[in-house]
């Protein structure tokens, strides 16, 4: 069905896919390559482990089940083409955009969106224009958004306990046929940077893209302090939604039109209409997910706002 730098991805009948994952190693956009020994098993196993753990904390993921060491099975998604990084620290990319040293902590994480187009090298993408262009819809991007906030709060959280610092993580997002967005591909220390919390040293790919050595033994040694975790933290992960009501605009306003006769009579110049409408904030202890957000649309619909006289809009938060 689909082969890539280091997966293959194969169709089954019953309509989910067999992930398989391959030794190859690759960096730059697939320009410098290696086949690495083990890696396929070691980076299949820390998949499975982060995604049933990413499951249990109740995000919708891909993931299904382990078929055996270098196979997983997962729902058949339609990958997104735009991928999404957060940050916890400076390093890679984000430095030598910025010109900006290595290993700044960030007060808030940052996310970014980035096109995948290994021919455009994966550039960073506004979220404004991935929605105008069509990649991603809005309600795709706030829950993109919030997911990998959310996320990085447990596996930040899952690392501290094995003494690594998540530096920074890349997720990937798929539509299922039903349309429901979901956390997708795989999440490795190929895909996230991880720092020894005491001394600093580099224990993911980047280990492969600067020719430190020892890539997989660091790898393996990532994935036996997952294996050997006996509990995993309570983290309450909190989801807040804002809702704004406004009247149609068909629908008159008496309240705003007083309101637009008093500034004007006060001088205000310019004023030309206003509507005055309503807002709620929502908060969860919930994880953010396509199911969170239908929920809030029901809210919306039948219990905050008159669907006969009135629109509402919603932003979504979460992880922060
Ligand atoms: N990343 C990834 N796939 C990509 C690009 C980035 O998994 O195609 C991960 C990368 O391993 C790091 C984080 O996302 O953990 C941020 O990467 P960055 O933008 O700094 O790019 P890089 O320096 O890796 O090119």
């Amino acid at each position: 069905m689909y082969s890539g730098k280091a997966k293959d991805v194969t169709l089954l009948e019953d309509n989910n896919v067999r992930i398989t994952f391959r030794d190859s190693i690759s960096a730059f956009d697939g320009v410098k390559k290696e086949e690495l020994n083990e890696k396929g098993r070691i980076n299949c196993k820390t998949s499975v482990i982060l995604f049933e753990l990413l499951n249990r904390y109740g995000f919708a993921t891909h993931y299904l089940s382990q078929l055996n060491d270098i196979e997983m099975i997962c729902k058949n998604v339609e990958i997104k083409p735009v991928e999404v990084v957060c940050r916890n620290v400076t390093a890679g990319s984000f430095c030598k955009r910025y010109g900006v040293d290595n290993g700044i902590e960030f007060e808030t994480p940052i996310i970014e969106f980035f096109l995948k187009d290994d021919d455009l090298h994966d550039p960073l993408v506004a979220k404004e224009i991935a929605i105008q262009l069509g990649w991603i819809t809005k309600a795709e991007s706030t829950l993109m958004e919030s997911t990998t906030r959310a996320v990085n709060q447990v596996l930040s959280a899952i690392f501290e306990r094995i003494s690594l610092k998540l530096v920074d993580f890349k997720l990937e997002f798929g539509s299922t046929d039903e349309g429901v967005l979901i956390i997708a591909d795989e999440i490795s220390a190929d895909t996230m940077r991880l720092w020894e919390i005491d001394t600093g040293e580099i224990k993911d790919k980047d280990r492969y893209r600067k020719d430190l050595g020892g890539v997989i033994d660091h790898y393996k040694d990532v994935l036996q302090r997952l294996e050997e975790i006996e509990s995993y933290p309570e983290i309450s992960i909190k989801s807040t939604a804002e809702i704004t009501i406004e009247l149609k605009k068909s629908v008159l306003d008496p309240a705003g039109e007083v309101t637009l006769r008093s500034l004007k009579r006060k001088g205000y110049q310019g004023v030309e209409e206003v509507r005055l409408g309503k807002s709620a904030k929502i908060s969860f202890s919930l994880t953010p997910s396509p199911n969170l957000q239908e929920i809030i649309k029901e809210i919306s619909d039948s219990i905050l706002s008159n669907p006969l006289i009135e629109n509402y809009t919603f932003d979504f938060s979460s992880g922060e």
